[in-house]
């Protein structure tokens, strides 16, 4: 068996047992779709014939551009024949072939090969799970194998979940949550969900059950996420209660760690999470008044000793190249002012600046995009600080579409405790503890970003005692 061979074979064997487990037909399809992608080392979706059976409309999908997915429909006649021949269909060169129904969107997401391979339900079309690679390929037998194999389990997942797909059309674009009526147990759910939304992060509310305690054969004790985040591999359980349950709520996640040690949950904690709302100017602490600079965290002094280390590490790494740095306005303008004076190699400077959850948008929007194309070249996202993650997650997919020979990251802030998303984090200028920092381009409601320091914000405090930023800059 070749080492791909071996690939596909683990991947088949990984599917097998991660769709026993799968609480819906959405998880068993994210699942497919995953593993397709990352045994095949390419981008990957599953689409489901509409009711009408002439469209076809994606039900999930893995590193695709959410723009690429959402670009409507594909008809079933202009598109790939995989759905109606029944056979697999690879089509080389897809920005230039009649076949492709979107070669210019091909163009654009760096979509240069496509397989396609039928999902097919009692010999019946049914839909197709699509494979799409960077690079110009040609798929040969095992690939082929590999992808029938993928969409043959679409298939079982359908038939032994009759009850979730009897007729009904499948929604249209990725997020399949918004066909389904979800009634959330906490208002907290609703907005978190709306978060994971904007930042078009894949969830299941309430995926599954583990059991915990048995008696005999009997399970006394179970335990049930409130979400899993398909994409991240994540379960997150939110919890707004008193600290008594709380305590029996952490006893309960030791336990499932301990059982259960592949699966990776975190725990957002009331204040965690009103602290999140907060950043982003919603919920009630966005209200609070006259919090104030508590204290110096990182010194002037220090953080240019960091930014130079730093600068000297990334010239080292990309001696003889010519990287793109790209910032995210604009809490990052001192950092990467500073890191590029400090480098001893050419580089490029581009800017983006998105859209924050909280305001009117519910969906991540590029205000401003970079002004150079990215295909081919060496980039260095360089971030201020990263907490959740799930923005440098969203920019990172952004970015990795526009096809660059290598992507890495550069922060000057590494904030874990409230991480989501777990992204890649190449070059890190410190660890941040647990609290709300500004200066140095940090802000708070727009103040604070030209204090020459990076200093915690102090608690709430009544106007009368905050402190001054002179005050504290003269610690
Ligand atoms: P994430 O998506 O939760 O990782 O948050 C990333 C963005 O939130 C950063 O780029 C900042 O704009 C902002 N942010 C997160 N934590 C802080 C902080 O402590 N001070 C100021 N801004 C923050």
């Amino acid at each position: 068996m070749t080492t791909k061979e071996q690939t596909y074979y683990r991947a088949v064997r990984q599917t097998v047992s991660a769709l026993a487990g799968a609480a819906s037909l959405k998880e068993a399809f994210d699942v497919i779709v995953r593993r397709t992608s990352r045994a095949m080392k390419a981008r990957a979706s599953l689409m489901l014939l509409d009711f009408t059976g002439k469209k076809l409309a994606h039900v999930a999908y893995w590193g695709l551009p959410r723009a690429y997915v959402q670009k409507g429909m594909v008809d079933v006649d202009r598109s790939l024949a995989e759905v109606v021949t029944g056979a697999p269909v690879a089509i080389v060169d897809a920005a230039s072939d009649a076949r492709a129904q979107y070669p210019s969107l091909a163009g654009k997401f760096g979509i240069a090969s496509i397989l396609g391979v039928p999902v097919q339900l009692n010999g019946a079309a049914a839909g197709c799970i699509r494979i799409y690679t960077r690079q110009r390929q040609e798929f040969d037998h095992s690939d082929i194998d590999f992808a029938l194999t993928m969409a043959r389990l679409a298939a079982m997942a359908i038939e032994l979940k009759p009850q979730r797909h009897a007729g009904e059309p499948v929604p249209a674009g990725p997020p399949l949550r918004q066909a389904r009526s979800v009634t959330f147990a906490h208002p907290s759910e609703e907005e978190f969900v709306r978060i994971l939304d904007f930042y078009n992060i894949e969830w299941v509310y309430e995926p599954r059950s583990f059991p915990l305690k048995w008696e005999g054969d009997r399970i006394v004790e179970m335990f049930t996420p409130d979400f899993y985040l398909p994409g991240l591999d994540l379960y997150v359980e939110l919890t707004t209660l008193r600290q008594k349950l709380v305590t029996e709520k952490n006893r309960k996640l030791r336990r499932l760690r301990e059982l259960y040690p592949d699966i990776k949950i975190t725990l957002l904690y009331r204040k965690d999470f009103e602290r999140l709302l907060a950043k982003y100017g919603v919920g009630a602490l966005s209200q609070a008044r006259g919090r104030g600079v508590q204290g110096v965290l990182y010194s002037s002094a220090e953080i240019q000793s960091r930014v130079r280390e730093l600068a000297g590490a990334i010239s080292q790494d990309y001696a003889g190249r010519h990287p793109v740095m790209v910032g995210v306005l604009r809490g990052v303008f001192c950092f990467l002012a500073d890191l590029v004076r400090q480098m001893s190699i050419p580089v490029e400077i581009e800017f983006m600046a998105i859209s924050y959850y909280g305001g009117n948008s519910s969906a991540v929007k590029i205000t401003k995009d970079v002004d150079v194309s990215l295909a081919g070249r060496d980039v260095i996202m360089v971030e201020d600080i990263v907490d959740t993650g799930l923005t440098l997650n969203y920019m990172l997919n952004y970015l990795q579409a526009k096809d660059p020979s290598s992507l890495k990251v550069c922060t000057l802030l590494d904030k874990r405790a409230r991480r989501i998303a777990s992204v890649p984090l190449d070059y890190t200028g410190f660890k941040a503890p647990d609290e709300f920092v500004v200066g140095y381009g940090l802000d708070y409601r727009g103040e604070y970003r030209n204090l020459p320091f990076i200093g915690v914000l102090g608690p709430e405090t009544s106007a009368g005692q905050e402190r001054s930023q002179e005050e504290v800059a003269s610690q």
